[in-house]
């Protein structure tokens, strides 16, 4: 349904469906790494694509915005959540570091694309993401599922039901600064000031968060079952085999 014309195209493992639920709302996550190819390699490994990811330099697309990404949780029952027409951006960075102003320009950019091309309201319906504290998840985070469900809006991926992580972590300057209308609105708020424009120890840092790569790790428990059938089946079939264990098989 829509492309972004400012991204760059890049598919990796596809959507995760049609969306089935909700107003169109944006999720706002951190890679937990220092680079976007790192990023890539985690979504092809758990299949956890958002729809884009974004660093100081590029905007990427990894599924059309008119379909369900994969970076989210989602439990059996309860509320849709990858599914609930939330439409999920990946930021390059970690969660208990400070943003940078071009990733940030980016990540502003895309939003306001993403509200006009579907309806989405610049407001954060359980509240906005909580910045670290002392690098750490500061807890105490809003998931509350009716709201995911019924309202349009921006959501942190620590504001999403069922859904355990605490990423963005955004300051409440980088909120700010992320809901300016556009690059030309008050830029000069001396708040802005506190805004780093590089950061230089981005790459060499390990996440506080370290299985953000794989939003459903649970999934590997189903593979044992369709493995327990043909090991059933192959005693039966040996021991019709035998004459002498005429007996065995009834
Ligand atoms: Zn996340």
């Amino acid at each position: 349904m829509a492309k972004c014309p400012f991204a760059k195209q890049m598919k990796i493992s596809g959507s995760s469906g049609t969306f089935t639920s909700g107003p169109f709302k944006i999720v706002h996550h951190t890679t937990e790494g220092g680079t976007a190819e790192g990023a890539f390699d985690a979504f092809r490994q758990h299949k956890s694509d958002p729809h884009f990811t974004v660093d100081a330099t590029t905007i990427f697309q990894h599924i059309d915005t008119g379909e369900a990404g994969r970076a989210l949780r989602n439990a059996p029952g309860g509320v849709q959540t990858n599914r609930d027409s939330a439409i999920q951006i990946e930021v390059v960075g970690f969660a208990h570091r400070p943003k940078t102003r071009p990733t940030l320009e980016n990540v502003r950019r895309l939003c306001r694309w993403i509200e006009k091309q579907h309806g989405v309201p610049r407001v954060w319906p359980n509240g906005p993401p909580k910045p670290a504290v002392n690098g750490q998840d500061p807890g105490g985070h809003n998931r509350d599922a009716a709201t995911w469900d019924k309202k349009g809006g921006h959501y942190g991926h620590s504001n999403v039901p069922e859904n355990t992580h605490w990423d963005p972590g955004y300051t409440q300057t980088e909120v700010d600064f992320l809901m300016l209308a556009d690059a030309n609105e008050s830029l000069e708020s001396i708040e802005f000031d506190s805004i780093i424009l590089e950061d230089p120890g981005l790459a060499d840092d390990v996440s506080r968060m370290p299985d953000h790569g794989d939003p459903n790790p649970a999934t590997p428990l189903e593979t044992p079952r369709p493995a327990r059938k043909p090991r059933a089946r192959k005693p039966a079939a040996k021991s019709r085999k035998g004459s002498a264990a005429a007996a065995e098989p009834s």
